[in-house]
């Protein structure tokens, strides 16, 4: 048994040793990244369910690794988040985003992009100047642009997030609060802020109509939702049954596989002018 013992040590020894490894790695690879142009953006459209209208996209962040192929946001996001890469990468985004708004206007379709924010970006003293100059840069109306946060990145400093949403507002930026129900903001802190959106995270769509508890939890964000002026997102949608379920309580809008994986610009340009032929 002893032996065992130590095989199965060693054998996670090695395995941790192989992960801290390819860490490393990407951590080091990413420096290039922009410039190669190894990284790309796709877009998730976004349905309003009530009107049956597109109403804009939520922008991912994707890494085509010239060796290592593909790889995902969930893995490299947090790396750059500890190196500190994550703010030039943040604001190739930003950049991006704002470039695809302007020639998504110039074709005739006014749609908004939201664009995710990490926590390091979210705590930037120039971010909502720096939103501004690019915003300015490609001539879009703030409207336009939705910045999705956490409820983690809001809670580590109430007042500092306050302070931070409200000059964001004031430019007339959406503000969504993404993967709702996760973390633990306390109703009392979200009617302070000024909020436009709420994101209900997958987690709960998954099975929100087979278990009762996600059907409760669900129901109970789209009433608070509701009664805070809130508009209300649900994303992970996959089915019929979810996308009906969600359009019979009032959801306001849906992101999913159902209604859209996420799609290169040309393919989701192609989609706006598919649906407006409609
Ligand atoms: P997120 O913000 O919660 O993004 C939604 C994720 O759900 C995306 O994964 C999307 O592809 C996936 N998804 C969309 N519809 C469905 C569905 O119907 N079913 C399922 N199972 N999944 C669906 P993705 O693109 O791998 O991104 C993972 C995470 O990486 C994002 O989660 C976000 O936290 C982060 N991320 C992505 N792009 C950026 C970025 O530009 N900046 C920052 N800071 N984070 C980003
Ligand atoms: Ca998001
Ligand atoms: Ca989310
Ligand atoms: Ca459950």
């Amino acid at each position: 048994a002893k032996e065992v013992g130590r095989n199965t040590y060693e054998f996670y020894e090695a395995e941790l040793n192989q992960i801290a490894i390819r860490r490393h790695q990407l951590a080091n690879e990413m420096r290039q990244a922009i410039k190669n142009e190894e990284l790309s953006l796709v877009f998730q459209p976004q349905l309003n369910i009530q009107e049956n209208k597109v109403i804009g996209a939520e922008v991912l962040l994707r890494w085509h690794h010239p060796i290592l192929g593909h790889i995902s946001p969930g893995e490299f996001i947090p790396i750059a988040e500890n190196t500190g890469l994550i703010r030039e990468i943040g604001s190739w985004v930003l950049d991006n985003a704002c470039k695809k708004i302007a020639e998504c206007r110039e074709i005739g379709h006014e749609i908004r992009l939201a664009v995710n924010l990490s926590a390091l970006q979210f705590r930037q003293s120039n971010l909502p100047e720096s939103i501004a100059a690019t915003l300015e840069k490609y001539r879009i109306p703030p409207k336009l642009l939705e910045v999705e946060i956490t409820e983690s990145m809001l809670m580590r400093d109430v007042s500092q997030a306050i302070d931070i949403l409200e000059r964001l507002k004031e430019m007339q930026i959406r503000i969504a609060i993404d993967d709702f129900g996760t973390g633990y903001s306390s109703l009392s802190y979200l009617r302070r802020l000024p909020l436009d959106a709420l994101k209900i995270d997958r987690s709960f769509i998954d099975e929100v109509v087979v278990d009762a508890d996600d059907t409760a939890i669900t129901l109970a964000i789209i009433s608070m939702a509701k009664s805070l002026r809130l508009e209300v997102i649900a994303e992970g949608v996959e089915t019929e049954q979810q996308q009906e379920f969600l359009i019979d309580n009032n959801c306001d809008d849906i992101q999913g596989y159902y209604f859209s994986r996420p799609l290169a610009f040309e393919d989701f340009k192609a989609f706006l002018e598919k649906r407006s032929q409609q």
